[in-house]
């Protein structure tokens, strides 16, 4: 791995969650993936480490606001679990818009128990009716003097049912376009507020997506995150924020799966020599080494300049899940055939990082909206020359 000149903090957070990925979660992935179970022991550990406040300024209790070491520790977590390190990324998206957009008491009620790792936080956004195309949300939010009533359904929500704190996008005034949605904090246990569908999954199967229902649930309008009306700029910013984490995670996925390639072709013997002998192997290898460092770099690069206050990142954001997702997804495919028929059993962990990368080319927009959104800048950068 290229020297990344990290300072030493960020080489201790690095370190640090490596060590728990190694100690706690290499012996349990494999019963959680088949159990399908949400990793509650290994999500105390990673708080217990202080990994949890990564992205949190020190005054709420965090570790200084950084998306470069919230990456080091997602890349290291997802290298050993991709479904450990979405879980772990998206509680930082759903707290992220109390970060951009929260009122100072709103961010002094909820962030310190999100850096603690006390509570966990779920983004609600995506519907049955709405994926790609967001502004097809129907969730509605109609006002009631000091308070608004919520009724829809969320779809597919990553931590749902576990977590304590949700943001959620509604509609407030259904005639006006993007104008016509608002954010709020609704907190688990609100009455009206309720679980439905816990989905089985092809990959990332011991983290929890679920649905989050709404029937007449009300919430006080101090729970609203910045105005009414900017619910889908708040939706939107998150996202360019949070990015380069399900970069982290894909890059992280792709890692694990590149170094138990290369230790199963040392070891495995045909023909009487080792098969990473055979140049169509080194070759192969070497593809997919080179593939992970330039996503990685991209990832850390766009990382950070969000840390040094670099502002309209939406090209790059999405630029580092293009390429991380399309990386794992082609690395983790490779591994398997490098393992040969060993890699399609359950007995080696590389088919589980296959089915674990697919799911970063779709989720936080697929890779076709994130070309989307590239090709849109592109054009509107050759305009402004
Ligand atoms: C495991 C999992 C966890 C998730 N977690 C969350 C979460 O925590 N919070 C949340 O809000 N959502 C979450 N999602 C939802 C996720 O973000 C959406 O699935 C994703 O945005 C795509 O929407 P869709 O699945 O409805 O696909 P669709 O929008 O129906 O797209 C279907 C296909 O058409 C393509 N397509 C659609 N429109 C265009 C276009 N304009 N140009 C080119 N191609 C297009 C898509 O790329 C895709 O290939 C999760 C999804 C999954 C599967």
């Amino acid at each position: 791995m290229l020297d990344y000149l990290l300072s030493e903090e960020q080489k201790m957070v690095k370190d640090l969650a490596r060590k728990v990925a190694e100690e706690k979660i290499l012996p349990a992935r494999e019963g959680l993936d088949e159990r399908e179970e949400f990793p509650w022991e290994i999500m105390k550990a990673l708080a217990e480490a202080d990994l949890c406040g990564l992205w949190i300024p020190e005054k709420y209790g965090g570790f200084g606001q950084s998306v470069l070491a919230f990456c080091l520790a997602t890349e290291e977590i997802s290298r050993v679990c991709g479904g450990v390190g979405v879980t772990f990324a998206a509680s930082a998206l759903g707290g992220s818009p109390i970060l951009l957009f929260g009122a100072e008491e709103q961010k002094q009620k909820y962030l310190p128990d999100l850096a603690s790792g006390k509570k966990l936080a779920a983004f609600g956004l995506t519907e049955a009716n709405a994926g790609s195309d967001a502004g097809a949300i129907e969730t509605t939010a109609r006002k009631d003097g000091d308070y608004f009533i919520l009724n829809g359904t969320k779809q597919w929500i990553t931590n749902g049912g576990e977590a304590e704190i949700y943001t959620v996008i509604a509609l407030t005034d259904k005639n006006r376009g993007a104008r016509g949605a608002t954010a709020f904090i609704v907190e688990k246990g609100n009455p009206g507020f309720s679980f439905g569908k816990k989905e089985k999954k092809m990959g990332i199967r011991c983290s929890a997506t679920r649905e989050l229902v709404f029937q007449d649930c009300k919430v006080n309008k101090n729970q609203v995150l910045g105005r009414e009306g900017m619910g889908f700029i708040v939706a939107m910013r998150t996202l360019d924020l949070t990015r380069p984490g399900i970069g982290a995670q894909a890059v992280g996925i792709a890692q694990g799966a590149l170094d138990e390639a290369i230790k199963y072709a040392r070891e495995r013997i045909q023909f009487g020599k080792p098969i990473i002998s055979l140049q169509a192997i080194q070759h192969m290898l070497a593809d997919m080494a080179t593939q992970v460092e330039a996503s990685r770099a991209l990832v850390y690069a766009v990382a950070r300049a969000i840390d040094a206050g670099a502002k309209d990142l939406t090209k790059e954001s999405s630029m580092t899940k293009l390429i991380a997702s399309d990386t794992a997804m082609f690395v983790t495919t490779q591994a398997v055939q490098i393992l040969g028929g060993y890699g399609y059993m359950r007995e080696y962990p590389v088919e589980k990082m296959m089915r674990d990368a697919k799911i970063t080319q779709i989720y936080e927009g697929t890779n076709q909206i994130q070309r989307n959104q590239i090709g849109l800048s592109l054009i509107k950068e050759s305009a402004q020359k």
